[in-house]
């Protein structure tokens, strides 16, 4: 099984010992053909060697794209030597054999990792040397193949020992062979990968990965699962449970809601707290202290916050703890909690609490996804913040100071309730919330009942919407959503604007001479 070598092609980009190394197959006897770069290497020293171009009968061509490509190549390369007709096609087209292919690639890998521009990079994909390292490596019956210079020693052992190569030799340079070529290529798909996601980062949607088999859906008989990654936000996915059950999918949902609503408020001007029930806001409101704000968003819908999410902006302290506790709560997330606070959440065993490290800032972009039959649908972020928007006042009454802070605030929580979302405000506080009605007017209606039920129930004598403020996340399509808030009680508006009928709802307001403004921005959250 030891074939002579007769005649080794040499075509290395890798010139790395190739002198000593050819030096040596001379002297064995082995005639020596080389491309271009390589001969002259081999010249230079003195080497006696034929350049392809004799053989083929072909220049060097095309910047070197075709050097090898040729049939007096691949022939001499892939010929069966035990193969009479093979023998007779050899010699038909005067075609002589190559029994050692000495073939290290283009620096494809060491051009893209010394940043190479993309002409470079293509221009280093090598193809005649792959085909002539596969075409060797086929027929290492007959040919030996070598692709890195640490295996040159071994070729010459064998000829040393043997006076040609053994079999068992020429295999494992094939399988080194393939290897090679096999990497090279994967070098190329990955350069394309990483090109194609330069170009259209939102081809790759999502880079998280399973955080969390949960027990089922949104309903027992859904499965469920939860992938946590992505973009780093603090949240949820982020976020350290301290204590209580597993969440649940509704609970992860509703937590989310909660907490990225919260971080619209800056903990630096007051403290703020979020009551969420089935992913809309039910009592949201800033205060002195998380206390107060907890108070205060709870008063707005007692009845709805009975087994909800609450959410705030600053570390969970005692005194709040002490107040979340005594409704039950499913889950209390905050970006802090105190030890004392923790202390007192735990006398409630089920109850979860989650601490995020910080607030995630509403401002930042990133994605968001929803899937539907047979696709995603994907958009950026509503990163639009009121206090950035700039308000127009469109009626003859201008707001006042008081009005203009709640209506900010009531803005702030619409963005976070699903549309039609209708939020009626005072004192910085939630005092209606009407949500996901298929109808403004409806929105309206509901979050003005709801303002009557929750003053019903606290011993008021009438209900916290007289003399609040309004907000709609859309413009009013007709009058009627804003007269049904006039008759609740509001005295001032904040809506984005822009209904064809805008001069409708405008004289409404200012018959009943109450104030409003207009964002520019809407703030639909199906
Ligand atoms: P040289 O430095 O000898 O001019 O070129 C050696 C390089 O050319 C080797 O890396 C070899 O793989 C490559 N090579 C040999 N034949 C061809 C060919 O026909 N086309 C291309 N693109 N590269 C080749």
């Amino acid at each position: 099984d030891v074939r002579p070598v007769a005649r080794a092609l040499l075509s290395v980009s890798d010139k790395t010992g190739l002198v000593a190394f050819a030096q040596a197959l001379a002297a064995h006897g082995v005639e020596l053909v080389s491309t271009g770069g390589t001969r002259k290497a081999l010249a230079e020293a003195g080497l006696k060697v034929l350049d392809v171009a004799d053989l083929t009968g072909f220049p060097e061509m095309m910047d070197g794209r075709v050097k090898t490509l040729h049939p007096t190549v691949h022939g001499g390369i892939l010929a069966i030597r035990d193969n009479a007709e093979h023998q007779a096609s050899m010699k038909e087209h005067a075609i002589a054999p190559i029994d050692l292919v000495v073939v290290n690639l283009y620096p494809f890998e060491a051009t893209v990792a010394r940043g190479g521009d993309y002409d470079d990079c293509v221009e280093n994909i090598d193809i005649g040397g792959p085909a002539m390292i596969r075409a060797a490596a086929k027929n290492h019956a007959d040919v030996a193949v070598v692709v890195d210079p640490s295996d040159y020693q071994t070729v010459l052992d064998d000829l040393a020992a043997h006076g040609g190569t053994r079999f068992l030799t020429r295999r494992g340079l094939a399988q080194r062979a393939y290897a090679r070529t096999a990497t090279y290529d994967a070098a190329i798909t990955t350069w394309f990968a990483k090109i194609a996601e330069e170009d259209a980062p939102q081809t790759r949607l999502f880079t998280g990965t399973l955080a969390e088999a949960l027990r089922y859906g949104e309903n027992p008989h859904q499965s469920a699962a939860f992938y946590a990654g992505g973009a780093a936000r603090p949240g949820v996915a982020t976020a350290r449970q301290i204590q209580g059950k597993a969440l649940s999918y509704n609970n992860l949902n509703d937590t989310d809601a909660a907490f990225e609503a919260v971080a619209e408020f800056d903990p630096a001007r007051a403290a703020a707290v979020v009551i969420v029930k089935h992913a809309n806001p039910c009592g949201v409101a800033e205060g002195a202290t998380l206390e107060e704000a907890y108070r205060k968003a709870l008063a707005c819908d007692p009845t709805s916050a009975f087994g909800g999410i609450v959410a705030m902006n600053r570390t969970l302290d005692a005194a709040a703890a002490r107040a979340m506790v005594d409704i039950f709560t499913e889950v209390i997330v905050a970006p802090d909690a105190t030890e004392e606070a923790i202390a007192i959440v735990g006398a409630k065993k089920n109850l979860r609490l989650l601490v995020t490290g910080s607030l995630p800032d509403p401002r930042a972009g990133g994605l968001a996804v929803k899937s539907l039959a047979g696709g995603l649908l994907v958009q950026s972020r509503d990163n639009a913040v009121v206090d950035d928007m700039e308000l127009k006042v469109v009626t003859r009454r201008a707001p006042t100071n008081t009005e203009l802070a709640d209506l900010a605030f009531a803005f702030r929580v619409a963005k976070h309730v699903k549309s039609n979302a209708i939020v009626y405000a005072k004192d910085l506080a939630t005092v209606g919330i009407g949500a996901g009605q298929m109808s403004r007017v409806d929105s309206a209606r509901i979050a003005a009942r709801k303002a009557i039920d929750a003053a019903e129930a606290a011993g008021l004598a009438e209900p916290l919407t007289k003399g609040c403020v309004v907000a709609s996340d859309a413009f009013f399509p007709f009058a009627d959503g804003l007269v049904t808030a006039i008759e609740a009680g509001a005295t001032a508006v904040i809506q984005p604007g822009g209904s064809i009928r805008d001069a409708d709802v405008i004289a409404a307001a200012d018959a009943a001479g109450i104030a409003m403004v207009f964002t520019g921005v809407r703030h639909f959250r199906h």
